[in-house]
């Protein structure tokens, strides 16, 4: 296995580089309001275990996170065990892996619940404001909406990569394969 090691501290940059907007969104929320429901914890902390974010660090990061809002205690009596599953510590031991996007496309978030694929769950006129803040041109948006009017959330996902990084794409199947492309060129 080739893959580096990640450590917590290098996530704020990565995510600004070379995650894709389901975990740009996951991680921007989580770092506001220190605090994600179940089904945004599974699919960002599985990816996050997916680019290498060792069980050690997963936790001191989950725990810094969810301290702020219910002290560390209460984290490591509710959480803490959920993070250790995930890496195949409790429970079964199953080592679970990150979701690829048909499993994020076709979840569904209810009301308070950041996980899921933007292109597919927020309304257009959300979907064009964050792909704002992420300095798309305008034809670049226009272009990922029409993907998105047309129900092809992967490549509009595709399209945003492209113009993010001035360089085409293999496509995109996985949040994980997103960020290894972006990585691969950024680091090349
Ligand atoms: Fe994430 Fe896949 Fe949606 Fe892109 S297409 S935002 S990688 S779920």
């Amino acid at each position: 296995d080739s893959k580096r090691d990640i450590s917590s501290k290098d996530l704020d940059n990565l995510a600004k580089t070379s995650f894709p907007l389901c975990m740009h969104h996951l991680f921007k929320k989580l770092r506001e309001d220190h605090h994600l429901r179940h089904g945004g914890r599974q699919q960002l902390g599985l990816f996050l275990k997916g680019i290498g974010l060792k069980l050690e660090d997963a936790l001191a990061f989950w725990k810094n996170e969810f301290s702020h809002k219910i002290g560390p205690d209460k984290f490591d009596k509710e959480y803490a065990y959920n993070v250790r599953h995930n890496y195949g510590k409790e429970g079964k031991k199953t080592d679970y892996t990150p979701y690829s996007c048909v499993r994020i496309i076709m979840s569904t978030p209810g009301v308070g619940d950041h996980h899921g694929c933007p292109y597919r769950h927020f309304s257009e006129e959300n979907l064009r404001a964050t792909l704002g803040t992420l300095r798309l041109s305008t034809p670049a948006v226009a272009e990922v909406l029409e993907k998105v009017r047309s129900h092809h959330y992967q490549l509009a996902c595709a399209t945003a990569f492209e113009a993010i990084h001035g360089s085409p794409s293999e496509g995109i199947n996985h949040p994980n394969q997103y960020f290894d492309q972006s990585q691969k060129l950024l680091q090349s």
